[in-house]
């Protein structure tokens, strides 16, 4: 097997909390709706959902927070994304985990977050990772087996030198396995024995 050089990670749900994206997605753009239209709160967050859900995670206009602006009539994300700032958190074991792989490997970010809220999403972090990748800003797909190809031939180095972690089994374990990446899935919530509970699991599977 060969050296792994670089350890990628997903963003949203491995690195940080849900709750910035919570906010983004579940209350200021309901609040904003609800004064454009002036109707209820609830109400503007039933009519929300269900066109959230009407698009589902399997499309790239999902993330897209412009489309959203577009398809709900409002004016520009960028004010209500600096509002929710003060929601960002990490979880608590990440910077003692990033400190401690940087010293031996290169960090990524591989992502399906749009630049536009990935940026505020790692900027307290962002000083460990050599490089950020977005699947969707930068190659215009969810997280394929293709992107996780695109990255490692963006970073110069072969599937088998890559590590990638993160918390959708589908997008993170699944499509970077099928490409020969050695992935590990994350699942905080313990139950899956088979899955990593947190990111200081990973490092003794590094040096077998
Ligand atoms: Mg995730």
């Amino acid at each position: 097997m060969s050296q792994i050089k670089i350890i990628s990670l997903d963003a949203e749900g491995t690195l940080v909390t849900p709750d910035f994206s919570y906010n983004v997605w579940q209350e200021a753009i309901p609040a904003l709706y609800a004064q454009r239209f002036e109707v209820e709160l609830p109400q503007a967050k039933e009519i929300v959902t269900a066109e959230y859900d009407k698009i589902g995670d399997q499309r790239l206009e999902w993330y897209d927070i412009h489309y959203w602006f577009r398809c709900f009539q409002l004016d520009s994300p960028e004010p209500l994304i600096q509002s929710c700032r003060g929601k960002l958190r990490y979880y608590p074991e990440v910077i003692e985990v990033l400190s401690s792989l940087a010293t031996q490997y290169e960090l990524i970010v591989s992502s399906g977050t749009p630049e536009e809220l990935l940026q505020p999403l790692l900027e307290g972090i962002s000083s460990y990772f050599v490089r950020v990748f977005s699947s969707t800003s930068h190659y215009r797909q969810l997280k394929s087996p293709d992107f996780y190809l695109q990255v490692c031939r963006a970073m110069n180095v072969g599937p088998d030198e890559l590590v990638h972690v993160g918390d959708n089994w589908q997008f993170d374990f699944l499509n970077s396995r099928k490409v020969g990446i050695r992935s590990f899935h994350l699942d905080r919530s313990g139950n899956n024995h088979e899955s990593l509970s947190d990111l200081r699991q990973l490092k003794p599977y590094l040096s077998v």
